[in-house]
């Protein structure tokens, strides 16, 4: 059986940079990285599987804030150390209502957005070449933009491999104290294991105790565009938005992304607390063979037209993913027992904020504790 110091269940958003982190560091890591699986594929799923998505410092609360601009401050350094391009800057705009059930919301940005250096531009009305809902007020951050999910776990993957930690592309299949055993029956040992297994980290047993989180069944939404009107649509921005009153959460869209199958599409996504939970691994492979709802794609698409009118649309789809919220509304980057800790919970948030988080998670993983980061959330774990 081969022997580590940390064995690191999951090369998504968090767990690939805690293990690069790790690595770095100097301790012997070894990284299980499940690889993507093909349509209608067996799993592991995640959160990341996709071309996009947003990145930007401002949020509604201040730690969510300083996460993101940490881990945004590092990109250009990930890049051209692994060569990996990851990181497309086309303004960000984030948008709420002065009034009613959201307005809570929109305060709290603006609070966020006045503290920070420099403080995003802020506008009544329109702005990134969005529509608004009258009534909206909208900060511009001219830094933000969006990242490649999967060419961020391959450019994270990568340091961590340079650093000297061993690649393990298969998936983890048990734990039993700190040995782990993967798919094909390869045994693995270590003095500690952290587990970053995504949504799979509240079901999958790898964790002593079931983590307080919740997997919420999400369907996106996408426009397929041709190329002359990716052009036109070049210098739209990122947005986060209120669509209206009738919305009880605000909903996000992106510009033309070029997908890996050549085409160029925008997509429109949201999250609320309600709608289909995934509870178990049947569950998850069930949503994830499926289309996402169609029903909510349709309200999707319907926004996303309203915010851009005059879109001239090649062809529509919809399809599923899943996010997970914990009872913090931050991440759980905790001790989970003797030899474990959790690093999962992306609060819908955590892609553009992975490397900062695997950098807490090293910390926490190695003994140490998270009061000095600057933050006023503890990452402490809730169990169920
Ligand atoms: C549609 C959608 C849109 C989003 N938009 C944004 C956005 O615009 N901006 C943003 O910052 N965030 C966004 N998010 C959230 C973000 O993607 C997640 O918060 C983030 O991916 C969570 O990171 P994670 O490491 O916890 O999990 P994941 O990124 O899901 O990674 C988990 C990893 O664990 C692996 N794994 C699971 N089980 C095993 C196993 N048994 N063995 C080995 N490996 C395993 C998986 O293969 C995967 O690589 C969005 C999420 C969704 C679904």
């Amino acid at each position: 059986m081969e022997r580590f110091d940390f064995i690191v269940i999951g090369g998504g958003m968090m767990g690939a940079p805690c293990a690069r982190y790790l690595a770095e560091a100097g301790h012997s890591v070894a990284l299980v990285a499940a690889p993507e699986p093909a349509p209608g594929g067996a799993g592991p799923f995640a959160s990341h599987h996709d071309a996009a998505r947003i990145a930007r410092a401002l949020a509604s609360d201040p730690d969510w804030a300083r996460l993101g601009a940490r881990s945004m401050a590092r990109y250009a350094d990930i890049e051209a150390r692994s060569g990996e391009r990851i990181f497309r800057r086309s303004g960000g705009v984030l948008a709420g209502l002065r009034a009613g059930p959201l307005a809570g919301f929109t305060k709290r940005f603006l609070a966020v957005a006045s503290g920070m250096d420099p403080a995003p531009a802020v506008a009544e009305g329109d702005a990134g070449g969005w529509t608004l809902p009258e009534g909206s007020v909208a900060a511009c951050e001219p830094g933000g933009g969006w990242i490649d999910p999967r060419a961020m776990a391959r450019a994270q993957v990568r340091l961590a491999e340079a650093a000297g930690a061993q690649v393990f592309p298969q998936a983890a299949i048990a734990r039993a104290g700190r040995d782990v055993t993967l798919a094909d029956g390869t045994r693995l040992s270590a003095g500690h294991v952290i587990v970053a297994s995504g949504p799979h980290a509240a079901s999958d047993g790898f964790l002593p105790r079931r983590p307080a989180m919740t997997v919420w069944a999400r369907t996106v939404a996408f426009v397929e565009v041709d190329e002359t009107e990716a052009e036109r649509l070049a210098d739209l921005s990122t947005l986060i938005w209120v669509p209206g009153e009738t919305w009880t959460h605000d909903l996000y869209a992106l510009p033309p992304v070029r997908y890996p199958d050549g085409r160029w599409r925008l997509k429109v996504g949201g999250q609320g607390a309600s709608g289909p939970r995934i509870e178990d691994a049947a569950d998850m492979a069930a949503w994830f063979h499926g289309p996402g709802d169609p029903e909510v794609g349709a309200a999707l698409l319907a926004e996303l037209r309203r915010a851009l009118p005059g879109l001239r649309e090649a062809a529509t789809s919809t399809g599923p993913c899943a996010v997970v919220w914990t009872e913090t509304g931050f991440p759980y980057v905790d001790a989970a027992g003797p030899g474990v800790t959790v690093l999962a919970g992306g609060n819908g948030a955590a892609a553009k904020c992975g490397d900062e988080l695997g950098r807490l998670g090293m910390l926490r993983a190695t003994g140490a504790e998270l009061a000095g980061e600057g933050y006023r959330a503890t990452f402490e774990a809730r169990w169920a």
